[in-house]
């Protein structure tokens, strides 16, 4: 059966309550995308000792031994793996190297423009970047450098911004603050460039109130994507410690508070943004805590259904945005991004 634009109704999707980050990509490509993930052998200024030593609170620092940086693959080689991994190809299939372990924009600009230019020059239809990094580790030079790339390719820099309280940031020693989170997504999208901002749900102190106020700061800022994540407690983290000394400080979500949490959020939330994921996992074995014993597909599946039942949409208590926000995201929207 078809309806009078010529579409068949069986196989329609009803419209999503959310932006959603595939939607965004569908948008901005006209074959379909994967990210493939980059591990380039990065370290972070919060354990070498530039910043401090003793990472985030909640960071799983197997990385940091001294064997990690001699079991890296070449860019070349894990783009090729990553590309083989995938269960199902899709005809025309285009990707997106992802550098997302660690801090990877923590090296001398030489270096980083060759990692950068490694995966780019990959020869199976590599369309961009996306870099994950920490708003503290992004030099000038290097937003020029990514500018620039951006007149050419897609490239999007993602965030840790985790928290926009620094009480909270300080707590699970961040070692930056909220205002160098603001600063350097600023200065990334004035340069044209997408941004991201990665935020973690339930750090300890929070209460749901000052989670749902990130959304309503992260609002104002000119992102075009945003990733959640729930609080889990990872295995030989200081805050395993912490934890076991003192599980009541800590506030986990069951699987049903989270996924009402999750929707709270995005109706505080900017309904420009798009989300790219609600919850990650990491494996059983890394994780003390939550154990929700579903697969992150199954949450956010849970998190739509959680939608229709309330009724509810991305945005729908977003708070009004100030002039001077909302003229700064109209004018660097996703909508305006086309494939270069
Ligand atoms: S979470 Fe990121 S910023 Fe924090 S210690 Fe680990 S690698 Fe560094």
């Amino acid at each position: 059966m078809k309806n009078a634009k010529g579409n068949n109704l069986q196989t329609m999707q009803p419209p999503k309550p959310y932006r959603d980050f595939t939607d965004f990509l569908s948008a901005n490509f006209p074959h379909r995308v994967q990210k493939v993930t980059i591990n380039a052998g990065f370290t972070c200024p919060n354990r070498d000792g530039s910043k401090a030593r003793g990472g985030c609170t909640y960071c799983n620092n197997q990385s940091f031994s001294p064997r990690y940086k001699k079991t890296i693959k070449s860019i070349t080689e894990q783009m090729q793996e990553g590309i083989d991994s995938f269960l199902r190809k899709y005809e025309g299939v285009r990707y997106l190297p992802y550098f997302q372990s660690y801090t990877n924009t923590y090296g001398d600009l030489e270096s980083l423009v060759a990692m950068y230019e490694e995966a780019l020059a990959y020869p199976d239809d590599v369309v961009g970047l996306v870099i994950g990094t920490r708003p503290d580790c992004v030099s000038d030079e290097l937003l020029d450098y990514l500018s620039s790339l951006s007149k050419k390719t897609f490239v999007l820099v993602e965030y840790g911004v985790e928290s926009t309280l620094n009480r909270t940031l300080e707590r699970v020693n961040r070692q930056h603050t909220y205002e160098e989170s603001v600063e350097a997504i600023r200065k990334t999208a004035e340069r044209g460039i997408l941004v991201g901002a990665h935020m973690i749900l339930g750090l300890p102190g929070e209460a749901k109130e000052d989670i749902l106020r990130h959304a309503d700061e992260l609002s104002k800022l000119p992102l075009t994507t945003i990733k959640l994540h729930q609080l889990q407690i990872i295995k030989g983290t200081k805050m395993e410690e912490e934890f076991q000394l003192s599980p009541k400080s800590f506030d986990l979500f069951s699987l049903d508070e989270y996924v009402d949490l999750c929707v709270d959020f995005a109706e505080r939330l900017n309904p420009d943004f798009y989300i790219e994921r609600f919850a990650s996992q990491s494996p059983k074995d890394l994780r003390v805590a939550p154990h929700w014993g579903v697969k992150n597909v199954e949450v956010t599946h849970k998190v739509l259904k959680r939608f229709a039942e309330r009724g509810s949409w991305q945005g729908k208590n977003a708070k009004p945005l100030l002039p001077q926000h909302s003229r700064f995201l109209s004018t660097h929207s996703a909508d305006s991004q086309q494939e270069k």
